[in-house]
């Protein structure tokens, strides 16, 4: 497999090998980038932690106002461009902000849909009349903004939205008929980025401030969450908006959707990271002072499991967010240099790694729902009741996995994009799952086993991608265009593929890291990276094997059952004293530390 010094392409990790020294880790912020984290977390602390109760009750006017002084703070303009009134931070910077103000539960929602869905189709494809218009205010916070996409009948399949919009007589105006479900921020949203099928058959994008004559909100949906963010329903009866407000071109709509989704997955997996840390210094904290058989939990060995796993699983999503933050920046910028415009070089960046952002989408909110569950559980029955911290957070969590698009979807996507990638001659998967194929055929080689610190774990790495190669291409072959139809081997192939990368990703950023500080003051990170490795290695073992299972039989079901034994052994690992190691750092730390 080749190594390469510079950014590789999107979906090219699975046949290329990434260099430490070429990821960004969140070790390198420099101090300006931690001051602007640090004033996100103040925030949260002064606005939002106090008042959860409040907001969550709906209290009149609150999330207006606490959005009010993000936007007086600078927090909701850190991704517009200067000229309409921002900041023009660059994505790094902006996910470093969103980890940070992600762990406000409702207020997160609210604002990120504010400054995502919210801000950015405006931002990436208004024109100059709109975003002149428009950003200034959505970036200081006058006004709010929110993004209507899903409908009663549509949502996973969202281009078969029924709102229509027909072109008035005088051709001034289009004419909205129909409803959204489901609206973040609606009950006080001043501008809706609204998708309607023009003519009943061109799926398009429209500005409509909420003053247009015929836009009207349903209730406030009761939620098992996040109750304190707004969701309505927003119906449109003969609502008239000016022609001058379609949103890019008629019929391109889908362009807007989908390029907004691939970086809301990302920005989803930042966000889960913030709470997911904050969960976790909660975790410690309780069991670092709840006695039961005359001892603090944390002393038990059933509860230091549970403290480690929460942190392995943030560390190596930390780890794999900021990497992929890092190529599409670094994507932006050459796209920038090489003359293309702001939003194409944005959008095109984002596009290049859509792979990526779905997999982040999908491991982040997992991670994210894991840390609550065992959060509750370290809290035994007091994890249960809501004057305590778990219950809100184990209930606002859920949502992750629903929206941005389900994980099955985006399970789905991680396949479907990569293969399509392959088939556009993008990336070669061709070639290296051939090589697979004749290694298969091939005597093993029983060589001396190298188990130099990282020289071990890049072969199980390595490994890793010749076994979801092996039985991608076993897919594709068996089923070729029909492959779609077999979803339960694309979820299996698709957890290979995400337990990979995030395994890859912990494995990149610690050899970084131990290159900096030395191996003697990273025992903890090298503990948490050998953990998950090994815990993904099991993964992919069994859903590999569940793949071969369902697709396979006779000799091919053996030579590939075989095949996955050679490419999924691993030499043993004591992975319980590893997690007594993290969980001793993590109670002397009292918080999250790593
Ligand atoms: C609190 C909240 C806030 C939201 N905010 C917004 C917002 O601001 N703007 C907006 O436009 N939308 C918003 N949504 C909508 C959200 O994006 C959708 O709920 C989501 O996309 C799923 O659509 P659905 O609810 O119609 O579920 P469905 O699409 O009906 O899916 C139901 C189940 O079927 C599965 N499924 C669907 N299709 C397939 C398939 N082809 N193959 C396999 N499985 C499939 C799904 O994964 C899911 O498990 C929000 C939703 C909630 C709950």
């Amino acid at each position: 497999m080749e190594t390469i010094s510079k950014a590789i392409k999107g979906g090219e990790f699975l046949v290329k090998e990434t260099k430490s020294e070429d990821v960004f880790i969140p070790e390198e912020f420099n101090e300006e980038q931690m001051m602007m984290a640090n004033m996100a977390h103040d925030f949260l602390a002064a606005e939002v932690f106090p008042n959860l109760d409040r907001i969550d009750n709906h209290e009149a006017g609150l999330m207006e106002s606490i959005l009010n002084k993000a936007g007086e703070l600078g927090l909701l303009g850190t991704s517009v461009p200067e000229e309409y009134g921002g900041f023009g931070k660059d994505l790094l910077t902006n996910m470093l902000m969103t980890e940070y103000l992600g762990a406000g539960h409702s207020v997160s929602v609210a604002l990120s849909a504010h400054t995502g869905i919210g801000t950015l189709p405006i931002l990436y494809f208004g024109t100059d009349a709109q975003k002149n218009k428009y950003l200034p205010k959505l970036a200081s916070g006058e006004w709010k903004g929110s993004y209507c996409l899903t409908e009663p009948g549509s949502g996973s399949d969202a281009l078969a939205a029924k709102t229509k919009a027909v072109l008035s007589d005088d051709k001034k105006h289009y004419i909205l008929n129909g409803q959204k479900m489901w609206i973040t921020n609606a009950g006080f949203a001043d501008v809706f980025t609204v998708f309607a099928q023009v003519d009943g058959d061109k799926f398009t994008g429209f500005i409509v401030e909420k003053g247009y004559e015929g836009l009207s909100l349903g209730d406030e949906e009761h939620k098992m969450g996040i109750k304190g963010s707004s969701t309505r329903q927003v119906f449109f009866s003969d609502c008239k908006v000016p022609v001058e407000n379609v949103l890019g071109e008629i019929g391109k709509g889908h362009h807007i959707a989908f390029n907004i989704l691939n970086i809301g997955r990302l920005k989803l997996a930042a966000a889960v990271l913030g709470g997911s840390k904050i969960i976790s210094t909660d975790s410690i904290k309780y069991a670092n002072t709840r006695e039961q058989f005359g001892r603090p939990i944390a002393k038990f060995g059933a509860i230091r499991h549970k403290l480690a796993e929460q942190a392995i699983r943030i560390y190596t999503c930390e780890s794999a967010v900021y990497r992929v933050s890092n190529l599409i920046d670094q994507q932006e910028k050459g796209l920038l240099s090489e003359g293309k415009d702001f939003a194409a070089s944005h959008l095109g960046a984002a596009e290049e790694y859509a792979v990526e952002c779905a997999i982040l989408k999908v491991f982040g909110s997992e991670v994210l729902d894991y840390v609550v569950d065992e959060g509750v559980q370290i809290y035994g029955g007091y994890g249960y009741s809501a004057d305590y911290p778990m219950e809100r957070a184990y209930r606002d969590s859920r949502i992750n996995r629903i929206f941005e698009g389900t994980n099955e979807i985006n399970r789905m996507l991680c396949v479907d994009m990569l293969l399509k990638r392959a088939m556009k001659g993008q990336i070669d998967l061709m070639s290296p799952a051939q090589k697979v194929q004749s290694e298969l055929m091939s005597i093993p080689d029983m060589g001396e086993e190298d188990n130099t610190l990282f020289i071990a774990e890049k072969k199980i790495i390595l490994n890793m991608k010749k076994a979801i190669l092996m039985v991608a291409g076993s897919a594709v072959q068996k089923y070729m265009m029909e492959l779609a139809k077999e979803q339960e081997i694309i979820m299996n192939i698709a957890d290979m593929m995400i337990q990979m990368y995030a395994a890859e990703s912990v494995l990149l950023r610690t050899e970084k890291l131990v290159g900096i500080k030395g191996e003697a003051a990273c025992i903890g990170q090298l503990d948490m990276m050998r953990v998950f490795i090994n815990e993904a290695n099991d993964v992919i073992s069994i859903a590999a094997k569940d793949a071969i299972n369902s697709m396979a039989e006779g000799d091919e079901q053996r030579m590939l059952l075989t095949g996955i034994k050679r490419f999924t052994k691993v030499p043993p690992f004591n992975s319980k004293e590893a997690r007594r190691r993290i969980a001793k750092e993590l109670c002397e730390a009292g918080k999250y530390c790593f």
